[in-house]
């Protein structure tokens, strides 16, 4: 019976890879893969000798069914993003669905992900979200900040640093400059970074230190409850 498993990677600390990560990786009969070159590097990094099958974000229409096509003929196929767990913001979602459309079966190993230690450690309740992934950048992005302004649970947004300022203004402009956020950056790198505060505060705060890295966006939820 031939079966899918998607393998969430590191986003920044390798010591984040399960054990059963590890010997899934070893054991699968193919990797597909975001980009080959990354997924490599992390197999030679823990000693993996594995043939890896790009999958790309750009065309995972179309590679789709070719995917499809080679996993029905093995036991054991594999789904890696760069980082992080695959379909979270990443591809993944298309051929698991495709997966269990044509009755193989599916299953995703627990791992890394970004958005839940930073909702888990933002002190913002936890027990109900909202995860939105990347904003849409022009089209429909004022439309859902209006929707999201009504959101009781507390909301995850992923940002990239160029447009963190721009993110936190309109959060200020929508949902009111009290609104409170907690913008968590480079989860378990380096230079890891918590800042919480009023939507204005933590705005002018990056204002004046322009961010670099990756970044989760906590919002807070409506009247502060959920
Ligand atoms: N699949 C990934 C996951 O499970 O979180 C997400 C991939 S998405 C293309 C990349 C975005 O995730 C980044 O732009 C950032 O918003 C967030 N992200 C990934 N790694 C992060 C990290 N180490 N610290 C903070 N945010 C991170």
């Amino acid at each position: 019976m031939p079966k899918l498993c998607l393998v969430p990677t590191p986003i920044g600390n390798l010591e984040d890879i399960t054990l059963r990560s590890l010997r899934i990786l070893k054991e699968a009969d193919i990797i597909f893969a975001e980009d080959t070159r990354v997924t490599k590097k992390l197999l030679n990094h823990f000693e993996i000798q594995q043939h890896v099958i790009p999958f790309h974000a750009h065309n995972e229409h179309r590679s789709l069914q070719s995917a499809i096509e080679r996993i029905k003929g093995m036991n054991l196929a594999v789904l890696v993003s760069d980082a992080g767990t695959p379909g979270i913001s990443d591809p993944g979602f298309l051929l698991a669905r495709e997966c269990v459309n044509e009755g193989i079966e599916v299953e995703c190993l627990p791992g890394p992900t970004a958005l839940i230690p930073a909702l888990v450690a933002s002190g913002f309740p936890c027990d109900r979200f909202c995860f939105e992934g990347f904003l849409p950048h022009k089209k429909g992005r004022q439309t859902k900040l209006i929707q999201l302004e009504q959101e009781e649970r507390t909301v995850i947004l992923y940002e990239s640093p160029h447009r963190l300022v721009k993110c936190l203004g309109q959060i200020e402009e929508f949902m009111g400059a009290e609104r409170k956020v907690c913008v968590v950056r480079e989860l378990s790198k380096m230079f890891e970074e918590y800042k919480r505060g009023t939507a204005k505060e933590v705005k002018e705060y990056y204002e004046q230190h322009p961010p670099k890295g990756e970044i989760v966006v906590i919002i807070e939820g409506k009247n502060g409850k959920n």
